[in-house]
């Protein structure tokens, strides 16, 4: 398991919000009024709300923008250009709920279904179906994991039948 944090947050300022930290609502209504994000006047108020330490978040937003002035990002490395401030109010605070629905690709699987090396050539008896080898590593085609499930659970155990057949 990857050590997860159990709460996460975005934090961003006003002008996060207006380059789409959330996208804006139909009916013009603010993020917070919909129920979508905190918001506050000041990082003090905004961890009260998200009822995290107030001395934490407040470190946090400045270190961070520390890193913007200087244009270095020396806890995360983040390129320059993403390096944007936390500063004009109001600010908010979105939870984030860590969730993934696919991890397709790692290995390359050839068309019989065996997985390949680093050279290209087949590892001999190892063939693969779903989404360890899949051929949507490069992209989320919808509705073709359980279809490459199906297909290549077909044709890998036809290949490896035959292999151990030889
Ligand atoms: C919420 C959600 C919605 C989805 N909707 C769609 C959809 O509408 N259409 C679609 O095509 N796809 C959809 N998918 C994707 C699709 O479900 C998956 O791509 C597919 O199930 C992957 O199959 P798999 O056999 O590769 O892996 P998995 O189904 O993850 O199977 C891997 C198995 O290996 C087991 N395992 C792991 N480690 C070990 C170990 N060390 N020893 C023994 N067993 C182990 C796991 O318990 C698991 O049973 C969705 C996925 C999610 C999460």
């Amino acid at each position: 398991h990857l050590p997860m944090p159990s709460t996460a947050w975005f934090v961003f300022d006003a002008e996060g919000l207006a380059q789409g930290a959330i996208p804006p609502s139909a009916d013009g209504a603010a993020p917070d009024a919909k129920g979508y994000a905190h918001a506050a006047n000041t990082i003090e108020e905004l961890a009260a709300k998200m009822e995290v330490p107030v001395e934490e978040l407040t470190t946090t937003v400045s270190q961070w923008n520390e890193c913007c002035d200087n244009g270095k990002d020396i806890f995360f490395h983040r390129p320059e250009s993403t390096l944007v401030p936390v500063k004009t109010p109001p600010f908010y605070a979105q939870l984030c709920a860590p969730s993934f629905l696919n991890t397709d690709g790692g290995p390359v699987r050839a068309a019989d279904g065996a997985i390949l090396d680093y050279d290209g050539n087949p590892i001999p008896g190892l063939y693969s179906a779903g989404e360890f080898g899949s051929i949507w590593g490069h992209y989320y085609e919808g509705g073709g994991n359980v279809a490459e499930c199906l297909v290549f659970g077909r044709i890998s155990a036809k290949s490896a039948l035959g292999s151990e057949a030889k």
